[in-house]
């Protein structure tokens, strides 16, 4: 795992962290929007959800490898080097559970922030090709192959966790080969 897919997830946390996002947004009537069919977005109650997620899910896993790694960072971008600063010594299904995580939240993030055409720098795990679309609405990637379906004719699509784990594999046999 390169300090850069670290930076870059601990850099998109940082954003989606901004007080713009993160403010609950209006619990009563609006002075701007009166009318009743005004629909109030639940975003920020989950981006709240998502960032606690975000930090438990370092957190428990950083102390199960480190338990004196102590207090977290006081930025949160820094979240991803305290992590990988206390697993380094960690054996290899540890090392690899972490840089699946970090690809993951860093994937997650990304989505979150809107930049969709990064899945298309993951090809699809069934056919190959580089044609992924984000679909936000269902939370997956779409292979936008025609010829790469489902035995019952559906287009085929990926969670993130499942682009995360197969972009380390890749990374793992590229650096094994390379040796
Ligand atoms: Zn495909």
């Amino acid at each position: 795992m390169g300090q850069d897919t670290a930076g870059q997830a601990g850099r998109a946390l940082k954003l989606l962290n901004s007080q713009e996002l993160r403010e609950t947004p209006t619990t009563g009537p609006s002075p701007r929007h009166t009318t009743a069919s005004t629909p109030r977005s639940p975003l920020n109650v989950d981006l709240v959800d998502h960032l606690t997620r975000t930090v438990g899910e370092v957190a428990a896993h950083a102390r199960a490898v480190a338990p004196h790694a102590g207090p977290l960072p006081e930025r949160v971008e820094d979240l991803y080097d305290w992590y990988i600063e206390h697993t380094g010594d960690a054996g290899e299904a540890d090392r690899r559970y972490r840089d699946i995580l970090i690809e993951r939240h860093r994937l997650e993030h990304v989505m979150r922030l809107g930049y969709y055409e990064e899945v298309r720098k993951h090809p699809c795990p069934e056919c190959g090709c580089w044609g992924l679309m984000w679909d936000p609405a269902g939370n997956r990637a779409l292979c936008s192959n025609r010829r790469c379906r489902t035995p019952d004719g559906m287009t085929r699509s990926w969670t993130l966790a499942r682009l995360a784990a197969q972009k380390i594999q890749r990374t793992e046999i590229w650096r094994r080969n390379a040796t």
